[in-house]
């Protein structure tokens, strides 16, 4: 099966009760982990960019091949799509999706909300065009986005309702005091105001800084309205502690291969685990129709 866009993969999860993982890339070594994953898993999977990783990963163009050919060169047979996270830009979207990702992310919650809307419309025009989908943000998930550390502002019930109606967009982040990178104590998500914005808006949600937010907050989410949760901390985070303790445990070890195939184990358990409680693992099959 070729790279897929969420639009479809979304619609069934929110349909179905369950939601698709988001999976960053950090270096290229993730990528067979997260196919490994998906696969044994049997599940749909979205693999994703950060904007802000795309010129340390090789490029958009090196990405989407990467991720094309070993998709077919290990004979993926689950639904796999290729996001831009985070896009900064209109022209930075623009070159994912020519470079052959099938999502994106236009992240235009740092502008007022107008400015937000003409940005998204335009990522939607030519995105859609080519089949793929867009996910949009409002308000400001906390912790390090965009290089920047911030406090969570929370997304504005009308201005999604707002956002949605005129941009068509396929997925909604409203920033509802999730964070990037670790929690300090329980996180406190907007669940009133959640169960308002996937009423009024009736499209998929997405909630981003899916680390270390308790499962029964997850379950709450995934039941008002979240169809993809985005996972990056617990991956990398299982990455270094597995390369900190082969180094530290073994002080003859220099070949990168046997440094990072433990750390490439530690990023695929940790994937399925999150299958599991998102509710993806065996959803393979039913998740788009094409
Ligand atoms: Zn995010």
């Amino acid at each position: 099966m070729a790279l897929v866009s969420m639009t479809e993969m979304l619609k069934t999860a929110k349909a179905e009760g369950y939601a698709v993982g988001q999976y960053n890339i950090n270096n290229l070594e993730f990528i067979p982990a997260f196919l490994r994953a998906a696969e044994e898993e049997e599940a749909p999977i979205i693999i994703a960019a950060s904007d802000r990783l795309v010129d340390f990963l090789g490029g958009f163009k090196n990405i989407a091949g990467m991720v094309k050919t070993l998709h077919e060169e290990v004979e993926t047979t689950v639904p796999v799509v290729l996001h831009l996270d985070h896009g900064q830009s209109v022209e930075r979207c623009r070159q994912a999706v020519e470079a052959g990702f099938t999502s994106v992310m236009i992240d235009g919650s740092h502008h007022p909300i107008e400015e937000n809307i003409a940005m998204t419309k335009k990522v939607v025009a030519f995105a859609h065009a080519a089949g793929c989908s867009v996910e949009a943000e409002v308000g400001t998930v906390g912790g390090q986005e965009d290089g920047m550390v911030g406090g969570v502002t929370y997304a504005d019930v009308n201005e999604c309702e707002m956002l949605v109606k005129e941009t068509n967009v396929d997925a909604l982040a409203a920033a509802l005091g999730s964070v990037h990178g670790p929690y300090q104590g329980e996180p406190k998500l907007g669940f009133k105001e959640m169960e308002e914005i996937a009423e009024r808006t009736q499209i998929p949600l997405v909630l981003h800084g899916g680390t270390g937010i308790p499962e029964y907050q997850i379950q709450r989410a995934i039941k008002l309205g979240h169809a993809k949760i985005n996972v990056n901390t617990e991956s990398i985070q299982a990455w270094t502690n597995s390369v900190r303790d082969v180094l530290a445990n073994d002080e003859s070890v220099y070949e990168p291969r046997l440094i990072l195939k433990p750390a490439i184990e530690a990023v695929v358990q940790t994937v399925k685990e999150k299958e599991r409680e998102f509710g993806t693992s065996g959803k393979a099959k039913g998740a788009v129709n094409s």
